[in-house]
């Protein structure tokens, strides 16, 4: 059996990789996210290994994402006041943009800014580190079949292409028996597989579980990182940075924001380590678009959960919202598996 919705298998395999990056049993810091890549190519789970010592530097520049526009200014602002435009790099577009940026950036107090004359000049708080290791794209299908593996081993190839990524993976559940060998060999030789066992886990009511040894490595991917002094263009290292930097303000569990912990129906259940997102109403894990205000089965929880006794403030909904935000906070405190929590 396997997870009843992409969208729950998803959760599944980015909690997973919470705990148990890398999967070829070499421990590595990182950070996991869903959902992010360019406009061309969008991953499903998305993992940023970092440097500990650089990312501790980077949470001094607070929790929230960097857009391009602000770490354009961010990474080159200088170390004594300057005017922004001899100090930051020709955009390449107009500067009354990178004006724009620099008053938001100062306004966040990730630079000092001051007037002289009609000049505005920045320096920096603290250098913007370098924080990101490598980044790993992960793109999951629980139930792999032919149409899905024709489909698949394209979006894979062109992964390996680009090299955006340092590393692509395929993740599967093993249903039954083992993964059809032919499916996996269809992929690219250079894509790693991962195949899950969340069905097998110790399973509760829920029926599938996580910890750190639900998953085998059933092919190791290819390093893509462009070998060679010069490493990736300036372009492609830019890009990369800016998915680290969104992975960073979104992690995984930003479905808090985006689905209905406030209706009555919305349950988080435990899965082994993971919490899942749950409908009592439907009897399954929703998917992220039919979990929303427009749900023919909405019921916003009545007023009296949030006022009458309930222990945290604010009712329910808001309760599962800080519980969430709070696991990306204890994830980002650690850089590491979490060894007693979900
Ligand atoms: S009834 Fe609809 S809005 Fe409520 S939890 Fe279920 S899917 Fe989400």
């Amino acid at each position: 059996m396997i997870p009843d919705s992409e969208f729950g298998y998803e959760l599944l395999v980015c909690r997973y990789a919470e705990l148990a990056w890398h999967p070829d049993g070499d421990a590595r810091p990182a950070i996991v996210s869903r959902q992010l890549g360019t406009q061309r190519r969008r991953w499903d789970t998305v993992v940023i290994e970092v440097d500990p010592e650089a990312f501790a530097l980077r949470r001094a520049f607070g929790d929230r994402s960097l857009d391009s526009d602000l770490l354009h200014v961010v990474r080159s602002a200088p170390e004594a006041w300057e005017w922004y435009r001899d100090a930051l790099p020709d955009p390449g577009y107009p500067w009354r943009y990178v004006r724009q940026a620099v008053h938001r950036v100062a306004g966040r107090d990730l630079i000092e800014k001051r007037r002289r004359g009609n000049r505005i000049e920045i320096r920096r708080v603290r250098p913007y580190p370098d924080w990101v290791e490598r980044v790993v794209a992960i793109e999951n299908k629980p139930d792999l079949d032919r149409s899905a593996a024709d489909a698949l081993a394209d979006q894979l190839a062109h992964d390996v292409e680009t090299a955006l990524a340092d590393e692509v993976w395929l993740a599967t559940e093993a249903t039954g028996d083992r993964v059809e060998p032919a499916l996996l060999r269809s992929m690219p030789v250079e894509a790693g597989v991962l195949t899950t066992g969340f069905a097998e886990a110790d399973t509760g009511p829920g029926g599938f579980a996580v910890d750190a040894a639900a998953a085998t490595v059933d092919w190791l991917p290819s390093d893509l990182a462009p070998s060679g002094p010069a490493g990736r263009d300036p372009e492609t290292a830019t890009r990369r940075l800016e998915i680290a930097e969104r992975a960073y303000g979104k992690g995984w569990r930003s479905y808090r924001d985006t689905m209905r912990p406030d209706c009555r129906h919305f349950e988080l259940r435990r899965a082994g380590r993971a919490l899942v997102p749950r409908c009592a109403a439907k009897g399954r894990c929703p998917t992220a678009r039919e979990c929303s205000g427009s749900c023919p089965e909405f019921s916003p929880e009545p007023p009296a959960w949030r006022t009458n006794g309930w222990p945290i403030e604010g009712g329910p909904g808001k309760g599962l919202r800080a519980l969430l935000e709070r696991r990306r906070e204890r994830v980002r405190d650690r850089i590491g598996p979490d060894p007693d929590g979900s």
